[in-house]
C-alpha cells in the first residue's frame, strides 16, 4: 500500500501558539523553585520539546533526557510491541520529570514508559503529548497536559513520520491511501 500527503490538520502557527501556552500551563503547575527534568521520547517527540523547552523561563532548571522507544512497525498500525532502544542518561530519582511525546493513540507506549519511569522513584511524573487521539485508547492513561485532541486519522509532519518519510514538515497533515 501506498501512501500520499492529505490537508493539513494543523498549521505550524497554530502548533506554535499551543506549545506557548502549554509552556505557561507547566509553569503555572510546577513553578520554577523545583528542577524539572523533560524526557522527550525518540524520534517523534524531538521537535515537540525543543519548541516546548525554549519556552519555558531562563530561571526554572530545565534538563533534557531521552529515550527511545516504539511500538510500530513499518506502517501505519500498531505492533502492540513496546521496546526500548536507548535509555536515559541520567537518574531521575528525587526529581520532577515530565514526559514529552509526540502522539497517545491506544496509550499503551506512554502506559509502559510510565510503569519504567515511576519504578526509577522521580518525585514527581506528569504527561505531555502534543496529540491525543482519544477515540483509540485501549488503556487509560493520565495525559497532564495536551495540545490538541485529533480524530483517528494517521497524521505526518512536525516530527510524525510515516515508516520514515516526513517528519520534517513544518505542519501536521494527515496521511491518505493513494
Ligand atoms: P500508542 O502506544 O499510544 O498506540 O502509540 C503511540 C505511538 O504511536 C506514537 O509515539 C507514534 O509513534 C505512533 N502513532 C500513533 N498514531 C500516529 C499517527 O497518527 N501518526 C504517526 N506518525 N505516528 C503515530
Amino acid at each position: 500500500m501506498s501512501y500520499k500527503l492529505g490537508e493539513v490538520i494543523l498549521s505550524r502557527d497554530t502548533i506554535a501558539r499551543r506549545v506557548k501556552e502549554l509552556a505557561s500551563e507547566i509553569v503555572a503547575d510546577n513553578g520554577t523553585d523545583n528542577g524539572l527534568v523533560v524526557v522527550g521520547i525518540l524520534t517523534g517527540a524531538s521537535f515537540f520539546l525543543t519548541d516546548l523547552v525554549r519556552e519555558l523561563p531562563e530561571e526554572l532548571d530545565a534538563r533534557i533526557d531521552f529515550m527511545s522507544v516504539a511500538s510500530y512497525g513499518d506502517g501505519t498500525k500498531t505492533s502492540g510491541v513496546v521496546r526500548i532502544f536507548h535509555d536515559l542518561k541520567s537518574s531521575i530519582e528525587g526529581k520532577n520529570v515530565i514526559i514529552v511525546e509526540d502522539i497517545v493513540d491506544t496509550g499503551l507506549t506512554l502506559s509502559h514508559l510510565l510503569d519504567i519511569l515511576k519504578s526509577r522513584k522521580p518525585a514527581s511524573l506528569k504527561v505531555c503529548v502534543l496529540l491525543d487521539k482519544y477515540e483509540r485508547r485501549q488503556t487509560e492513561v493520565k495525559v497532564d497536559y495536551c495540545g490538541f485532541r485529533i480524530p483517528d486519522k494517521f497524521v505526518v509532519g512536525y516530527g510524525l513520520d510515516c515508516a520514515g518519510k516526513w517528519r520534517h514538515l513544518k505542519d501536521i497533515k494527515y496521511v491518505v491511501e493513494e
